[in-house]
């Protein structure tokens, strides 16, 4: 079945690489117009909203920190003043600062929970009226297998993902009523940047671990918020899709 997003307007945050640059083409690919968030590759950013122009969709680039509720408000107000709608919020944008919590300091804290889960606070908040206003919209955030199973090394990040899953469901009882979507993806082990950095061997027991017996590549991921996206998910809210070859069952 091929999902159409036909007239949506998305907004995707860190959309220039990874997970984030296969939802933008993926949405971009089902129809939708499509605006992202970036915080320092200008070049690759403009590379993709070229890319994308060429291809005769409608998209966009924004610069600014995911964890800055400035930054949330003006991306926000620039989709609403360019094509009058949000209909999709999917916020993807994130970042690891991995160690025993023995030495991880305050720095490593803040900055993974600001990035990763105050960013969702910002973004929801900036769109939560709009959305409302419209009585429809569908908002994706992006969780991890860490956030569910816990990981030596990712205290900071675990903590971020786990918030995020608490959230999700908060805010979709709270939108419910409004026509208003809120879901959480959970990837497991996705081949991105992130992951390269980890070493070859946390990298093959992580491997070791999932059934499908592959990596996920970040169009796994894509397919899923897609499908969360469109019409065909309209009837599911405040759940925690897995997308992650079995790893977290
Ligand atoms: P990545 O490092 O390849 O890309 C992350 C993107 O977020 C980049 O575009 C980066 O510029 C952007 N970003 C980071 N901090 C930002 C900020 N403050 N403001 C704006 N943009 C910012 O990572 P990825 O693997 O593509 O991960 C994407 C999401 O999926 C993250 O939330 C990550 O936690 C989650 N995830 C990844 C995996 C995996 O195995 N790669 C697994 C589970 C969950």
């Amino acid at each position: 079945m091929k999902i159409e997003l036909n007239g949506k307007v998305a907004l995707v945050t860190g959309g220039t690489r990874g997970i984030g640059r296969a939802i933008v083409e993926a949405l971009a690919n089902a129809g939708a117009k499509v605006a992202f968030t970036y915080r320092s590759s200008t070049e690759e950013a403009d590379a993709l909203v070229a890319e994308l122009k060429g291809r005769g969709v409608e998209a966009m680039a924004h610069q600014g920190d995911a964890a800055d509720s400035d930054a949330a408000n003006e991306a926000v107000k620039l989709v609403l003043d360019t094509w009058g709608s949000l209909d999709i919020l999917v916020n993807n944008a994130g970042i690891t600062r991995d160690g025993l919590m023995l030495r991880m300091n305050d720095n490593d804290w803040n900055s993974v929970i600001n990035t990763n889960l105050k960013s969702v606070f910002n973004f929801c908040k900036a769109a939560y009226r709009p959305m409302m206003k419209q009585r429809a919209g569908s908002v994706i955030n992006l969780s991890s297998v860490v956030g569910v199973m816990g990981n030596p090394g990712q205290t900071n990040y675990a903590a971020s993902k786990a918030g995020i899953i608490g959230f999700s469901k908060s805010l979709a009882k709270e939108l419910g009523g409004r026509g208003v979507t809120v879901n959480v993806v959970a990837p497991g082990y996705v081949a991105t940047d992130m992951t390269a950095a980890l070493s070859d061997a946390a990298q093959e027991a992580m491997l070791g671990a999932v059934p499908l017996g592959r990596p996920a590549t970040p169009q796994d991921i894509a397919g899923a918020v897609v499908f969360l996206a469109s019409d065909a998910a309209r009837y599911i809210t405040g759940h925690v899709l897995h997308v992650d070859g079995g790893l977290a069952m």
